[in-house]
């Protein structure tokens, strides 16, 4: 959508900042408003489009994104940061996303039941809501969209998107590939500006029947309150502080090695990532030193260059938080076993580069074992038992994803039931989603639904209850 706005956007490759991707007009509240009023003018041709057809928009949306996937890897490589095998891995995450949802178009409705009454027929329609808002972050700036829009098409409602004003280029490519395979105009409208500006015009706007947010907790919880105080349906994906059990029995370099992928993967800024290990003392010292000499192995530099293991932080903010964090585990007694420096000589100088970083001696009570640092630094807890493992994990305030590596099965099963979180892996890293099965977190991690699957799809409608009496004579014999 276009702009009479002059405010420009310069969006710069985090691995070099000297390269210049795009100067972006910047939306302002004006132009959210108008994307409302093209979503509410392109809502009922979309409503009136049959679901199966609606799924085939989709179905032909992965197709096109799969003949683009080392463009787009590219693109999404340069904007955000991410080594380009985990943008591939990204991409095709969206594309098994849009096949899911195309199949959703067959699928969605409601159920029917007997009734009490005779000659009655009791059943259940699910359908759009309208116009909904789409709010989601920098990390995931190509599966993130695909994520939520897909759900919100395929029920049938309009959308408008607000990616993150730091990689907007990419959601733009997915609008772009939407209108290629058959979305009408004015169905998905991306408003590109700040969120507190244009973000909160979408909320509270009295047009948008629902808000779906991705990001941190503290801005996820001012939306929470804001959409629900005028009674807008929200859900909130936020943060995590993500925790890996390690048994005494456990496959310590699978432990390892699981480990050291979902502390670095990403640049450790993936809402799933590992940045707590609970690890029982009898096997501490031999897990941290196969984590500390994985971490030391991972070459750092431009996720576009082949033979690198770690991009670069997404922008100069998220770089002093990071080394905020270092140095307060560093304040609090913590031990650093690895890295924590930020990297800046040679090829690094034009980017925010920082060594994957482990601190071990942690404190459960320490900042660095308790806050989200959305960055690539571990904190190595040492416990007991899986009960002061548990106490240690289920004190955190979030609750999104957690693992256990141990082979004895009741160990495994305790866990599985016991550990506070809306994922848990089991001899697997923390990080790490399927289309078809879903994805959330409770506590500060999530409210309002699950994303992916088909209870993604649930919170993109409302349902409509029907009672028939085909004869128009069953009241007459009933009492309810
Ligand atoms: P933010 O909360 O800063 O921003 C998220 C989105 O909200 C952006 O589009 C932002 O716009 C927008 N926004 C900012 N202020 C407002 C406002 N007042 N009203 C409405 N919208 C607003 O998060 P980040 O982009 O920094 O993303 C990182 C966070 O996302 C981490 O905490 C991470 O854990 C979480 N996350 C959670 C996931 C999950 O599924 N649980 C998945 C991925 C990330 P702008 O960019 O213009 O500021």
């Amino acid at each position: 959508m276009s702009t009479t706005q002059t405010r420009v956007m310069v969006d710069t490759n985090p691995a070099d900042t000297s390269d210049v991707l795009a100067h972006v007009p910047q939306h302002s509240i004006d132009d959210a408003m108008r994307a409302v009023r093209l979503a509410e003018q392109a809502y009922p041709v979309w409503r009136a489009t049959p679901p199966p057809e609606r799924g085939r928009v989709l179905a032909r949306a992965a197709e096109l994104a799969r003949a683009r996937v080392d463009e787009l890897a590219t693109l999404l490589t340069r904007e955000e940061g991410k080594i380009l095998s985990e943008a591939r891995g990204e991409v095709l995450k969206g594309i098994n996303l849009l096949e899911w949802y195309s199949g959703e178009g067959f699928r969605v409705g409601g159920k029917t039941r007997p009734s009490e009454m005779p000659t009655t027929i009791l059943f259940s329609l699910r359908q759009p809501l309208g116009v909904v808002a789409i709010i989601t972050p920098w990390n995931f700036p190509w599966a993130e969209p695909v994520w939520k829009a897909a759900p919100a098409l395929v029920a049938g409602n309009a959308v408008v998107l607000k990616p993150a004003s730091l990689t907007p280029l990419v959601a733009q490519r997915y609008l772009e590939i939407l209108e290629q395979a058959g979305l009408p105009k004015g169905v998905l409208t991306i408003v590109v500006g700040p969120g507190p500006e244009v973000g909160d015009a979408l909320v509270t706007h009295p047009a948008v029947r629902a808000v779906s947010f991705t990001g941190s907790c503290e801005i996820g919880g001012e939306v929470y309150a804001r959409a629900a105080r005028r009674l807008a349906k929200v859900t909130c994906e936020m943060g995590g502080k993500n925790a890996v059990v390690v048994m005494p029995d456990a496959d310590l370099e699978l432990a390892a090695a699981g480990i050291v992928q979902g502390a670095f993967g990403s640049t450790g800024q993936r809402c799933t990532a590992t940045s707590l290990c609970v690890v029982h003392r009898d096997v501490k010292s031999r897990l941290v030193d196969g984590i500390v000499g994985r971490a030391r192995a991972i070459r750092v530099g431009n996720g576009l260059e082949a033979g690198v293991g770690m991009g670069p932080l997404v922008d100069a903010r998220q770089l002093a938080t990071v080394l905020h964090y270092v140095d307060d585990g560093r304040a609090a007694g913590a031990r650093l076993a690895c890295g924590g420096r930020r990297l800046t000589e040679g090829a690094y100088a034009g980017g925010y580069f920082i060594e994957p970083t482990v601190f071990t001696d942690v404190q459960p009570g320490n900042r660095i074992a308790q806050e989200e640092i959305f960055g690539p630094v571990l904190a190595v807890i040492e416990v007991g038992s899986l009960e002061e493992a548990l106490k240690v994990t289920n004190g955190l305030r979030y609750g999104l994803s957690s693992s256990i590596y141990a082979a004895d099965a009741n160990t495994i099963m305790r866990f599985v039931d016991e550990i506070e979180a809306g994922m848990v892996h089991v001899n697997s890293p923390t990080v790490g989603g399927e289309a078809q099965i879903p994805f959330g977190g409770i506590k500060w991690s999530g409210i309002g639904g699950r994303e992916m699957a088909e209870e993604g799809l649930e919170f993109f409608t409302e349902l409509k209850s029907v009672f028939w009496d085909y004869t128009g004579r069953a009241r007459q014999t009933n009492i309810y």
